[in-house]
This record gives C-alpha cells, sequence and structure tokens, in this order.
C-alpha cells in the first residue's frame, strides 16, 4: 500500500489522538482514525481515495474541529498506536516474493531462495485491529452504550 511509506519525524501532536474529533463528539480523534483506516482497507482505497476521504469528513463536521486531513499526520497516528501497524518483509523478486519475517532484512542481505538482494521497502502491513478495538471498547464512552 503505496500510503505507508516511511516517515523519519515524530509528530509533536499525539496528544491530539484522545481529543473528541469536535467539540460534544462522542468520538475521538484515534477512534475517528481507526475507523478510517478499517474502511480504507477493507475497501482497499488508495492513498489519494483515503486522503480525499479524510477532507469529506472533515467538511461534514462542526467547526472547529480536530479532523485529520492530511495523509502523513494519517499516518503518524499509525505510527505512534499503542498496538502499531506490523510490517511483514518479502522478497522484492516479482517471481519469488518469498516471506521474510517481521524483522527488516540487515543491509546486503540476500533472499535464501533466489539471491535477489533484499530490501526493507518490500513489505506489507497487518493492523491489528482486534487489539485497537478492544481498547477502544474498553473505553468508558462505550460502557455507557
Ligand atoms: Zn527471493
Amino acid at each position: 500500500m503505496e500510503f505507508f511509506k516511511e516517515t523519519s519525524s515524530q509528530s509533536q501532536e499525539m496528544d491530539k489522538d484522545d481529543l473528541p474529533l469536535y467539540q460534544d463528539s462522542t468520538l475521538s480523534v484515534a477512534e475517528s482514525s481507526l475507523l478510517v483506516m478499517a474502511f480504507a482497507v477493507r475497501h482497499k482505497l488508495s492513498g489519494i481515495a483515503l486522503e480525499d476521504m479524510l477532507e469529506l469528513i472533515h467538511f461534514h463536521c462542526p467547526k472547529p474541529n480536530n479532523c485529520i486531513t492530511e495523509l502523513k499526520e494519517f499516518q503518524l497516528f499509525f505510527q505512534a498506536l499503542k498496538h502499531p501497524i506490523l510490517k511483514h518483509f518479502y522478497c522484492p523478486n516479482m517471481i519469488c516474493k518469498v516471506y521474510t519475517g517481521t524483522s527488516p532484512p540487515e543491509s546486503g542481505a540476500n533472499c535464501t531462495v533466489c539471491g535477489t538482494l533484499l530490501s526493507c521497502s518490500c513489505y506489507f502491513i497487518e493492523i491489528p485491529i482486534l487489539e485497537q478495538l478492544k481498547t477502544i471498547l474498553s473505553r468508558k464512552f462505550f460502557a455507557l452504550i
């Protein structure tokens, strides 16, 4: 998925996650982001579609609001999660594509099957949705429902 590129900078707004999406909203920024990500993964949205959807949500919420509208900010949110996205690395050879595990390949390491130089940029992601939902559902808001 193209929108999961590495970002070296850390967000200075990680406290924003627990804020309500807008005043009197029952949904926090973190809860909203998780639901959006679940939708994006379920329907295989492209990075552009995801960014457009973030904009769309922003336009539908009362102003001012804490909506995440930029893809980069959205990525940073998921990198800082309590149960972060897990990367699974594989061989970059288009024919081989053998799974190499969850640890990034060491510099200069080759595929044990085809000998191709392994790359840290060849991976797919696992989002531990179940763990995230457990965290959300354990919050007091959901205990009131
Ligand atoms: Zn290989």
